[in-house]
């Protein structure tokens, strides 16, 4: 059994942690992992109830929304085991080259024309050197800017060299997404090729070049509740700007095909302690949502969720943004456009 910090029940000492954090007060490892532990369904929702007013409180009745455009799909050279564009494993994700600048502005302007503020350029490759890849980046992003559909963000793996992301804040990027994905402990279970100290490496080269950070982690990957909240420090102490929660959808193939979905009332409860501990960071919802939480989509927000990705994933298919605006509005959240 679960037993409360000091002496109250759990209600109380749930109350007491969503005062806490809701005053601006940073909560500690233990009353982090605390609220982790809770089982019960009606503990849970006590959670939500402070999750929702500290959302509230920081970022209002907006919902910030963004999408994606895979630029160069399949083929990866790394091994994470939760990702099916690893050359590694036999999926059936699509598999082709660094596309053009007409395809990437096409993908503008619809992510434009359904309300969506800003649009991340995906590769799957290990990172960015200086080099020819780097300049055709910079091209798109510099379309990007030109067209002023929507802000141009992008998620294009490690980088070593500070000046490589200097390059990319002068080609106009605002915001790079770069996950820690797990905790430090965990990560090396992760992937073989590349170590948690590089990602966190690229963290510092995009602070240090002034680009907002995109970084957060997946939840399902077999870690323990310890792994979810060391994450969520490590997130805070990075000093991050948004904190993407995914939650893995198991793909055919991957390492990790036959691994149980988590609960959605566990992805539910930890998207909540993110909350608290992250009060101000904008808090995105990504893949895996439809897959699984199901019907309780719409409790993310109760959550502490503040953005979510529509469109279609990177490998994966999801609702259609018409579906999610709907889902949005009828909570009484705005889209932000
Ligand atoms: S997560 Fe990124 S780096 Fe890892 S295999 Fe997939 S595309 Fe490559």
């Amino acid at each position: 059994m679960i037993m409360p910090l000091v002496d109250m029940t759990h209600r109380e000492e749930i109350d007491r942690i969503g005062r806490k954090a809701r005053d601006g007060n940073a909560l500690s490892r233990d009353e982090a992992l605390w609220l982790l532990g809770l089982e019960e369904r009606t503990d849970i929702f006590d959670l939500l109830t402070w999750s929702n007013r500290i959302r509230e409180a920081h970022h209002g009745n907006r919902i910030r929304l963004c999408s994606i455009v895979n630029v160069k799909a399949g083929g990866c050279a790394e091994d994470c085991k939760f990702c099916a564009q690893s050359a590694s494993y036999q999926t059936a994700s699509p598999r082709y080259g660094f596309i053009d600048t007409a395809p990437v502005l096409q993908a503008a302007e619809e992510a434009a024309a359904n309300g969506v503020a800003s649009l991340g350029i995906v590769a799957a490759w290990k990172g960015l050197n200086e080099g020819p890849m780097l300049d055709a980046v910079c091209d798109r992003l510099q379309a990007l800017k030109a067209q002023g559909k929507v802000a141009p963000d992008a998620s294009l793996g490690l980088i070593a060299d500070r000046r490589v992301a200097e390059r990319l804040a002068e080609a106009g990027l605002k915001c790079y997404n770069h996950n820690l994905e797990t905790s430090r402990r965990f990560f090396p279970e992760q992937c073989s090729t590349h170590g948690y100290d590089d990602r966190v490496q690229t963290i510092r080269h995009l602070k240090a070049a002034g680009i907002r950070v995109c970084s957060g982690g997946i939840l399902g990957l077999g870690e323990s509740r310890e792994d979810r909240c060391d994450l969520a420090l490590a997130l805070r102490e990075l000093e991050v700007d948004v904190v993407p929660v995914n939650i893995l959808n198991p793909i055919e193939g991957t390492p990790y095909a036959q691994l149980r979905p988590l609960a959605p009332l566990e992805a539910l409860k930890t998207i909540a302690v993110f909350r608290l501990l992250l009060p101000r960071q904008e808090i995105l919802v990504a893949g895996g949502r439809a897959i699984n939480l199901r019907d309780l989509q719409g409790l993310i927000f109760m959550a502490g969720a503040s953005a979510l990705m529509v469109g279609n994933y990177l490998t994966t298919v999801n609702r259609s943004v018409e579906e999610d605006l709907q889902m949005i509005r009828d909570l009484g959240l705005e889209p932000e456009v």
